[in-house]
């Protein structure tokens, strides 16, 4: 299949666009200054219903929707838009209306940096003792773009590869000096989107190391939603599936963590042929999603996903819950209202889909899952748990906090029983310190 993308320069050229009206057209020109729009031919012919694309999940999922920025946000960029003499004035307001939505959440990157020889690796990221987080430079884009996506900064050039790295050398030798380490996650953007030969050099070089303490490598995909023939047609899609093959062989788990947001995704012929194609290398599949309004709040939504990607062979993994950055105040859903489609979809599925785990917030302090809502003694409150930690002791045990059915987030939650802060909140001070 021929590979062809559309952004804000060209997408007037995609067929279905005569669909929109002007002010839907519009409105994709004014969202797509301020944040990343980007799409493709698989996604726009294959996944998006066009009969009904105003509401369609796959529709809303890559192209630039109005309420993605406020009301007064909007009017400053539709204002300056046309006017060929207000370029710079209207580039100033972009800058000014993207660093306002909190491009850097819970300071994540710098807290987290690992070093080697004194010597600061941007590529990596190790914050949970057994993980560290790889991101190659060549792997630092998607093939189409995430309406809600919590790495935006990186696709509109605010820091653009400031976050990644091209030395493999590094990354193995880094990981030969941590013990600990158990899990490499290489991630993105999306590290499909590097040529095979690229991934090859990285890859050969972790096996020919033969680490003894590195058991699984993990890559961190939505190749599988939106291109599958990554792994079917491409030119060297079968060099890539050789690669995935050779870690296997090596001894090594290898975890491809698919990112899927709605069953959708699931339903083309060409993801079935990739599903297939990568499990018969031995890897095996894990799926991921956030929990996001408009695309998947809806619990139907994700017991039909968990039952299909179950049955053709994946092991749903992850439900998030949306980062507060970008577009967030579009896409949030409540803690209180994720965790109830959570239940109701986990309750529908077998005992084999019930691998997932969630929702989880990517917190500072770790992955913090929502338990549910309890009572005690007639007082209502919500139960959590730490599924990672920066201490690994904190892992797995309940805590409590205020029941609140707006928070959106760990930090709008207030600890239950008049407690004044939550049990980690001290530690997690003196660890951010060092
Ligand atoms: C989620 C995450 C991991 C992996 O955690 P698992 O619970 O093992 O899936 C590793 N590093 C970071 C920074 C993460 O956010
Ligand atoms: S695939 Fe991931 S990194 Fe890429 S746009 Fe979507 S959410 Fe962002």
């Amino acid at each position: 299949m021929k590979y062809q993308t559309y952004t804000l320069h060209n997408f007037r050229q995609i067929p279905q666009v005569s669909l929109l009206s002007q002010e839907e057209i519009r409105d994709i020109e004014v969202v797509g200054r301020v944040l990343p729009f980007k799409t493709n031919n698989y996604v726009v012919d294959q996944l998006i219903d066009w009969d009904h694309f105003q509401k369609d999940p796959m529709y809303i999922l890559t192209f630039p929707q109005r309420g993605m920025l406020s009301e007064k946000d909007y009017h400053a960029v539709d204002r300056l838009l046309d006017d060929p003499d207000q370029e710079e004035e209207l580039k100033q307001v972009v800058h000014q209306i993207r660093m306002s939505l909190n491009p850097h959440p819970a300071g994540q990157r710098e807290h987290n940096m690992p070093e080697l020889d004194g010597e600061k690796l941007p590529g990596l990221q190790h914050k949970y003792h057994e993980t560290a987080v790889f991101f190659p430079s060549q792997g630092q884009t998607c093939h189409a773009y995430c309406t809600f996506c919590f790495r935006w900064p990186q696709f509109t050039g605010i820091n653009e590869y400031k976050f990644a790295m091209k030395e493999g050398e590094k990354l193995v030798r880094y990981i030969q000096e941590h013990p600990e380490i158990s899990d490499l996650l290489i991630t993105g953007g999306d590290p499909m989107t590097m040529k095979s030969s690229i991934f090859a050099r990285y890859i050969d070089a972790l096996i020919e190391a033969k680490i003894p303490h590195l058991k699984t490598i993990r890559i961190g995909s939505k190749s599988l939603a939106f291109w599958p023939y990554r792994f079917t047609t491409d030119s060297d899609s079968a060099e890539m599936l050789a690669v995935f093959q050779r870690i296997v062989d090596a001894g090594i788990n290898l975890a491809y963590m698919a990112h899927f947001n709605h069953y959708a995704e699931l339903e083309t012929e060409e993801v079935r042929k990739a599903v297939s194609a990568i499990r018969k290398t031995g890897a095996i599949i894990r799926t991921q999603s956030p929990i996001l309004k408009h695309i998947n709040d809806r619990s139907e939504v994700w017991s039909r996903m968990w039952k299909l990607q179950t049955q053709m062979g994946m092991i749903p993994y992850y439900m998030f819950v949306a980062r507060d950055t970008g577009a967030r105040n579009f896409f949030a859903v409540p803690l209180v209202k994720a965790h109830r489609l959570f239940r109701a979809a986990f309750s529908k599925v077998s005992g084999i889909g019930r691998t997932v785990r969630g929702p989880s917030m990517s917190a500072n302090p770790g992955k913090v899952n929502v338990l549910g809502t309890t009572y005690i003694k007639g007082e209502r409150y919500l139960a959590l748990r730490f599924i990672q930690g920066r201490n690994p002791d904190w892992v797995g045990r309940p805590f409590f906090a205020k029941y609140n059915e707006e928070a959106l987030w760990l930090d709008d939650l207030e600890p239950a029983f008049g407690e004044e802060e939550f049990f980690y909140e001290e530690e997690l001070n003196q660890i951010l310190q060092q």
